[in-house]
């Protein structure tokens, strides 16, 4: 993906040729990508737009009102769009904020990532992130919550099936909306031609979410043979959120991190690795994800998680792919984005260096486009030769 220039429409904000088919086409404008490598827009699986990365986020958001939390939103969205990421998909946010937030991007209101957004997670009662959920218990409850959530304008559904780190009280390891529950939020989705995705940790959860039909298991800490088998039989994404306990892991007591996020993160790291590596060896299809908004996972650090990835054995395009196509793929994009081909939405990214020969030089930003728009501009020289 080595191009010297892609000549685009901004009217129509689409790639239209591609390297040498480009000369003589008559075009608005010509970015100049001299010495860089053009990558399709990065798309971040699992971002909380809402959430600051604080110590200790469900405390902070508790405090925090449909206003507080819409600015956070506006500032992260733009720390995404500043670092590559073109898309990102928003699995859970209070008051419905990345919803709003994303019809306020399209509508050219403020700049930021185009946005798949699930709004309130649906959860059951006491469940993990309870404190910006809809709680649910029993297959009536959950269906309601999901029209709800679908009629409020949601993209996905965020469905609860484990425990998780970051809330008290609650084990990664323990099921909670139980096979029925996640079976009839992802029959509410599937009706409505939208996709889900399930928190799930531990083993037995994982296990329902996959036989309920869910579009994509987060996290999947506790992988083993048999899942594998099960997600790849029925193309079950695995969005592996490395960058989640790695954070809260290097940062720890120091950080301020609640004793009880730390003691959980200990318990659970060997095994997310060993899933990930397991899963990525077997084939099953990963789409990048951060969690960004989880402790000192900050908005922005997307190649953090590529390159957490890459240090655990996967290869450089097969990360790439991850966080472009396959995501593109996920998020149900690939006909609009996901890859730099004629007829699809100009999101791109100019980087110094090769990201396929060093991953870390997805950081090495030089220009973001979206949608045609120059949205960040790193370089001194204008991109543009008119
Ligand atoms: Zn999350």
């Amino acid at each position: 993906m080595d191009m010297n220039c892609i000549p685009v429409k901004r009217r129509l904000s689409l790639i239209i040729a591609i390297g040498h088919e480009a000369n003589g086409i008559d075009v608005d404008q010509v970015i100049d990508g001299e010495g860089l490598t053009c990558l399709p827009g990065l798309m971040d699986c699992h971002v909380h737009l809402t959430m600051d990365g604080n110590p200790d986020p469900f405390r902070d958001m508790s405090g925090d009102s449909e206003a507080d939390g819409s600015f956070l939103a506006v500032r992260n969205a733009r720390k995404q769009l500043d670092a590559g990421v073109t898309s990102v998909r928003n699995l859970g946010s209070q008051y419905n904020i990345d919803i709003a937030l994303r019809n306020a991007i399209e509508k050219g209101m403020i700049e930021g990532p185009c946005v798949i957004a699930s709004g309130k997670p649906i959860v059951m009662t006491g469940g993990h992130a309870h404190n910006m959920a809809i709680e649910a218990d029993g297959v009536d409850e959950v269906r309601k919550a999901a029209r709800t959530q679908l009629k409020a304008g949601a993209d996905l559904l965020k469905l609860m099936a484990t425990g998780g780190i970051i809330t008290p009280g609650v084990d990664p390891g323990a099921t909670q909306l139980d096979e029925d529950e996640l079976r009839c939020a992802c029959s509410e989705a599937s009706k409505a031609g939208k996709m889900t995705a399930a928190h799930a940790q531990g083993r037995e959860g994982i296990k329902n979410a996959i036989r309920a039909g869910i579009t994509t298991v987060e996290h999947g800490i506790y992988l083993d043979e048999e899942l594998i088998g099960m997600m790849l039989e029925s193309g079950t994404y695995l969005v592996p959120t490395l960058s989640a306990p790695f954070n809260i892991a290097e940062n720890g007591l120091d950080g301020d991190i609640p004793q009880h996020a730390i003691e959980k993160t200990k318990i659970v790291m060997d095994d997310h690795k060993n899933s990930f590596i397991q899963a990525y060896m077997a084939g099953v299809k990963i789409a990048a994800g951060t969690d960004a908004g989880t402790p000192f996972n900050f908005h922005g650090k997307f190649p953090k998680e590529l390159e957490l990835m890459v240090g655990y054995g996967m290869g450089e395009l097969d990360a790439l792919r991850s966080a472009t196509v396959i995501a593109a793929e996920a998020m149900s994009l690939l006909d609009k984005t996901g890859s730099v081909e004629v007829g699809k939405t100009a999101d791109l990214l100019l980087v110094e260096g090769n990201p396929l020969e060093n991953i870390s030089d997805v950081r090495n930003v030089a220009y973001v486009f979206k949608e045609g728009k120059c949205v960040t501009a790193k370089r001194e020289k204008s991109p543009y030769k008119v």
